[in-house]
């Protein structure tokens, strides 16, 4: 098995002050690399100043890193979270939202806080994304679909080809955001990212965030690809200093760092591997994920007893079952010890 290299620093192994696993969030099992660590200190003595307000040092390094990017086209935020947001409170109020179901619980949040009404529709058989229901679903009253891919929780991905499917049979009135949280942790050669749409559809928006592979979820940095349009309006409705000072340095370094971002993201998918092949041994059913979590037909409750925290399924649409995120190697090891009632939290 993969050994991280010692320089990984671990939280603790994963537990909390009551000795339990945390598995609940998504989150990386690592700090932040080294060099972001390192960029955060040094620019702590010049706290007392604003940072840019116009984020531009990490827009260029965003745009270094995706080709046929340029900065016109990067819009940041306070995590992924505010990317989404501000997209959608460009488009008119009082319209839907269509998005796939179960997807991450923020869609329907922000549908509400911005008086759009939300428009769920269902996920496919084996929780497969389906671009055909989504089109289905679509009314003259949507505003946006948000897509998310790999999708939180179900894990699942849709193929380029049919996104770009979903891009070019939507009215170009309706924006089609694509959420990418979790696209360092895919290994399925079928899939490829969406950002070549983001450039040939105005309309089209990637979200992506610091929060999981860079494992800085703590700091609350993310950013958007879009058109220049879609960018440019986002960016004038965003808070003018909503990334913070260190945020920004440690997004920068980290994601001039990214080849040491993707062997941490190897490390997780060989270890969602590991829990794959442990809940097929055990008789237990999950669904194939490409992200940096597993859905798992095991009670949560069940998890507890052997203290490791997850997501409870029933509010995520899967009553039972339980969303594990993947850990570091000491925490999935207690996440298959639960599988036979075997553990507790540390006493
Ligand atoms: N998008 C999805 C689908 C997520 O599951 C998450 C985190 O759980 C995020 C975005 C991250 O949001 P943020 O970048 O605001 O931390």
């Amino acid at each position: 098995p993969y050994v991280p290299p010692k320089t990984w620093r671990m939280a603790a192994e994963g537990t909390d002050e009551n000795g339990y696993a945390k598995l609940t969030s998504n989150e990386l099992a690592f700090g932040p690399l080294p060099e972001a660590e390192a960029a955060v200190r040094d620019v702590l003595p010049r706290a007392n100043r604003y940072p840019d307000s116009h984020v531009l040092r990490l827009r260029e390094v965003v745009a270094e890193a995706n080709p046929g990017i340029g900065t016109q086209n990067v819009l940041v935020g306070n995590g992924s979270s505010e990317v989404i947001f501000n997209a959608l409170q460009l488009l008119p109020s009082g319209g839907e939202i269509v998005y796939p179901w179960p997807s991450f619980s923020l869609y329907p949040t922000i549908s509400a806080v911005l008086g759009m009404k939300a428009r769920p529709v269902e996920l496919a058989e084996g929780s497969e994304l389906d671009e055909e229901a989504l089109l289905a679903a679509v009314t003259e009253k949507t505003r946006a679909v948000i897509l998310c891919n790999p999708n939180n929780p179900s894990g699942t991905y849709l193929p380029l080809g049919r996104v770009r499917k979903l891009a070019g049979e939507l009215p170009e009135d309706v924006m089609l955001i694509v959420d990418e949280a979790y696209v360092e942790f895919v290994d399925d050669p079928g899939y490829r990212t969406s950002h070549e749409l983001a450039l040939e559809h105005e309309n089209v928006l990637l979200a992506r965030t610091f929060s999981k592979a860079h494992g800085l979820a703590g700091l609350r940095v993310g950013y958007g690809l879009a058109s220049e349009k879609i960018a440019d309006y986002a960016e004038r409705v965003r808070f003018p200093v909503s990334v913070n000072l260190a945020a920004q340095v440690a997004a920068v370094a980290s994601m001039q760092a990214r080849e040491k971002v993707m062997e941490r993201a190897r490390f997780v998918i060989s270890e969602r591997e590991r829990l794959r092949r442990a809940f097929s041994g055990a008789g237990v059913a999950s669904i194939p994920s490409q992200g940096n979590f597993i859905m798992v037909k095991f009670p949560a409750a069940d998890f507890e007893r052997s203290g490791v925290l997850v997501r409870e399924g029933e509010a995520l649409g899967y009553p039972g079952w339980s969303r594990v995120t993947v850990g570091s190697e000491g925490e999935n090891d207690r996440v298959v010890a639960a599988l036979s009632g075997v553990g507790g939290a540390a006493s």
